[in-house]
């Protein structure tokens, strides 16, 4: 989902792109007919070593993770191999190939139930599930090769992901879908009856929970200046990727009602667990950093994702 988007946009900026994926969670329809294609699986490593051999490869951009909480709770032996050991197989062939820039998909989640909001990068790292002990394995691992191996990385700590291409080409499409923008839209759509508001007393202005919803556009953004940022000589880092502002779960649904001219139906369920109160990012460092501004708000988040969903390709 959101590497399709990536692509999409690094090619429109004249980047050479290669696809590298297995295609077991993602859709061949998102592949950008511009970027080349490798049927590649990161658990086996003599396809990534196929892979570097075959292109010319500057920066890897590494998207490629299981991302279900309530899945990596029920296995994790599923999130430790395919997260832990594919991206072992990737970081280090690309040591091995020599490939020096890395901009790794990392989550807020990582920070767990934060102490202090917006989160800057500074809070603890506490990740509360395997997802995101995964993904700090990974940002471990980077550290470690970096200092020794000479590799750049820039991990992008994203919040809440979401929205779709304003020409409706490429969206969000998982099965099952867990996340609420989607799941706000297919009832919209007349797909689910209704949608369970996870919670509804939490100690935040309405009772629910409130998130920092990013656009996937601004998110690709943040992936080209990141990449800028390694090549122009930046030292490795860690940057939160939201746009600092936060909207709850009801004024997500209330938006979409208004966006969609539809009814939404809600019923109120017990809390999901794991879910802290409220995330929302400090983006300062972004900023500062690499120059990023994210120019979406929760509205073009549900426009666009709007769009897709009336005419989802996939
Ligand atoms: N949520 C909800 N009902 C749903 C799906 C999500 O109330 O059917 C809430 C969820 O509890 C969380 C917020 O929406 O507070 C965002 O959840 P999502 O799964 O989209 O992203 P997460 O914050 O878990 O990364």
């Amino acid at each position: 989902y959101i590497g399709s988007n990536f692509a999409r946009r690094a090619l429109a900026e004249g980047v050479d792109v290669v696809v590298f994926d297995n295609l077991s969670r993602g859709h061949r329809e998102a592949i950008p007919e511009k970027a080349a294609f490798f049927e590649g699986d990161l658990l086996d490593k003599e396809s990534i070593g196929r892979c570097f051999a075959e292109y010319e490869i500057d920066a890897v951009v590494h998207f490629a993770a299981f991302a279900y909480v309530g899945e990596s709770v029920e296995n994790p032996a599923l999130y430790y191999e395919n997260n832990v050991v594919g991206s072992f197989n990737l970081i280090d062939a690309a040591r091995r190939a020599d490939i020096r820039r890395f901009v790794f998909s990392s989550t807020c989640s990582i920070y767990g139930n934060p102490e202090r909001v917006p989160i800057s990068e500074d809070e603890p790292d506490k990740p509360i599930n395997p997802y995101a002990q995964t993904k700090l394995a990974i940002e471990h691992m980077l550290r470690d090769y970096s200092a020794a191996y000479g590799m750049r990385y820039a991990a992008l700590r994203y919040f809440n992901a979401a929205g779709a291409a304003f020409d409706g080409e490429t969206g969000e499409s998982h099965d099952p879908e867990p996340h609420l923008v989607p799941i706000t839209l297919n009832t919209a759509m007349g797909k689910r009856d209704k949608i369970f508001i996870f919670g509804d007393d939490y100690p935040t202005p309405d009772g629910t929970c409130v998130r920092d919803f990013i656009h996937v556009d601004d998110l690709a953004d943040a992936h080209l200046l990141a990449l800028k940022y390694l090549e122009d000589g930046g030292e490795s880092t860690v940057i939160n990727l939201g746009t600092g502002d936060g909207n709850s779960v009801k004024e997500i649904i209330q938006r979409a009602e208004k966006i969609t001219g539809k009814k939404i139906p809600t019923e109120t369920a017990p809390r999901r667990e794991g879910d802290p109160a409220r995330l929302v990012a400090d983006n300062a460092k972004a900023k500062k950093l690499l120059g990023w501004k994210p120019k979406h708000d929760a509205d073009a988040v549900l426009e666009s994702a709007w769009r897709w969903h009336q005419n989802q390709r996939y």
